[in-house]
Formats: structure tokens, sequence, C-alpha cells
């Protein structure tokens, strides 16, 4: 089994800013050399998370507008109240997404939709350059 790791960096914009990496994590699985396998994208960070969308610009604003009902970013947070940093919000909502997406890789191409993109998710309130951890893992 080939254990295979790389790092991407990509800036973002914060405040839900939501960019397809779906082009970097095919680059990574075709550079891995592995034929089949799962493929882990996971962001580095407690403000960030991954997932997979259509990534067009009416659903990505959907998205953001629920997690406004989800967890809004107007409401008081104990995390804020503690450190003061104002970004409660964007913690609750990385936590609920999560830090990772994993995708089947299956004779060189991912298990993926037409229509379906992988995206990092930045909740920060500020622009960050983010991290992210593309392991390979297959044979
Ligand atoms: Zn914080």
């Amino acid at each position: 089994m080939t254990v295979y790791s790389s790092e991407l960096a990509v800036q973002t914009r914060g405040n839900g800013d939501t960019v397809d990496v779906t082009g970097s994590v095919r680059h990574e699985s075709a550079r891995s050399g592995v034929d089949s396998g799962i493929v882990l994208v996971s962001v580095v960070g407690s403000t960030a998370a991954m997932t997979t969308i259509e990534y067009e610009s009416g659903l990505v604003a959907d998205l953001g507008k629920a997690w406004e009902r989800i967890a809004p970013s107007g409401i008081a947070y104990e995390h804020d109240k503690r450190w003061g940093d104002g970004n409660g919000h964007s913690h609750v909502r990385a936590a609920i997404l999560g830090p990772s997406t994993s995708i089947p890789l299956i004779h060189g191409e991912l298990a993926l939709g037409t229509w379906q993109q992988v995206v990092l998710v930045d909740f920060d309130t500020r622009p960050r350059t983010r991290r992210i951890v593309v392991q390979v893992l297959g044979e």
C-alpha cells in the first residue's frame, strides 16, 4: 500500500469564502501514483471546513444563508466572551461541517459527480492562508 501526503496553500477572504480545490486535489491524486484507494482532504485549523458542493454562486450563497440560520453571526458566544476574537460562530460552523472530506479513487479517477466539487469553506472573520493536507492511500 502507498501513503502519499501533500499540502496545498489556499488564500481565502474569510467570512464563509468558499474555494473550489477540485483541480488541485485531482492533480495530487494523479501525482500520488495510486490507482485505486481513498483521497483524504483535510484543512488544518478550527475555523475552516471541507465538503463537496455543486460549485455555483447561487448554491454557495444558499449555504452561507443556511449558516446564518444554524449558527448566526450576530448572537453571543461563550468563546467570544472568553477570547474576545469575535469568531465563535466561525468555530461552531466549522465543527458542524467538519475539517475533512474523503473521496474514493477508482482507477485513477475521483468518484465525484459532474456537478460536485471539493471545496474549502473558511468561516473565520478575516482573510487567511489555509493549509490543506491531501493524503492518498491505496495501491
Ligand atoms: Zn476563536
